[in-house]
């Protein structure tokens, strides 16, 4: 058990001088006065064998659209490949955990890209309407499906405003062992939850910062983390935030 919590130190300590390393590297000005780092703010503690998910935590991501060039799709093919979900062909029922989706401001005709995954929301309504109790939150904010217990109803999918989950039609081979997915169930972004139980960034965040840095993941609850201070600082955006969810994903630059 010690040896246990020794490890976990050192790979806390490892982690914590390289993301502080890589921030210094990755800082990206959002205006006057306003610096994100795309990793220096994760601080993420990797989770001992066993441990339970703290509620004391809630996950979350700011995103920077105005850093985010419309010809990167860094994030969905990072995803991708860390989940092992891809294209069918069927565009219209193809799986999205994240999507770039096209905005244009009718006022201005300003145009962004907008990198849109599941909102992880605290008043979830994917969970509320699931009649197994397939689709939860975790203590920390990220909501999941367990595949097992998933009917396939796709009431969830309905439910969810931001078109975030889709049904797996075909069936799938060569899956990842962190993602298991199975025709019939429902899918979606996990935040990368084992990434983050093991002390790492989410697959997304960790492409996006290769490429300059337009996502900055952390502990919302923690008021020294970076994506706390940024979003004390100013209140990001919502996407439907008429809507009262409370999401874990917020934008600048919408
Ligand atoms: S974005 Fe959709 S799938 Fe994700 S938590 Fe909110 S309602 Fe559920
Ligand atoms: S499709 Fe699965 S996760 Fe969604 S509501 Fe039905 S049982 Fe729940």
């Amino acid at each position: 058990m010690s040896d246990a919590r020794d490890t976990r130190t050192t790979l806390a300590a490892d982690r914590r001088a390289l993301l502080r390393g890589a921030g210094g590297l990755l800082a990206v000005l959002l205006a006057p006065g306003v610096t994100l780092y795309a990793m220096g703010g994760a601080e993420a503690e990797a989770r001992a064998p066993g441990e339970a998910v703290s509620p004391k935590v809630r996950w979350g991501l700011l995103i920077d659209v105005n850093a985010c060039p419309a010809d990167c799709d860094a994030c969905v093919a990072a995803c991708r490949t860390e989940n092992g979900w891809a294209d069918t062909g069927h565009k219209a029922t193809d799986p999205h955990w994240i999507r770039k989706v096209s905005v244009r401001d009718p006022a201005s005709g300003a145009a962004r890209e907008v990198p849109v995954m599941c909102q992880h929301c605290a008043s979830a309504p994917c969970v509320d309407v699931c009649p197994t109790g397939a689709s939860f939150r975790r203590a920390d904010g990220i909501v999941l499906v367990d595949r097992h217990i998933c009917i396939g109803c796709r009431y969830c999918i309905m439910a969810c405003p931001y078109k975030a989950r889709t049904l797996v039609h075909e069936p799938v081979h060569d899956q990842t062992a962190d993602a298991p997915r199975g025709k019939g169930t429902v899918e979606g972004c996990t935040l990368c939850a084992p990434r983050i139980d093991a002390g790492r960034l989410p697959a997304c965040v960790e492409a996006c910062a290769a490429k300059g840095g337009a996502m900055l993941f952390g502990d919302l609850n923690d008021p020294n983390s970076a994506i706390a201070k940024a979003v004390a600082a100013r209140a990001p955006a919502r996407i439907r935030a008429d809507l009262r969810l409370d999401p874990g994903v917020g934008y600048r630059g919408l």
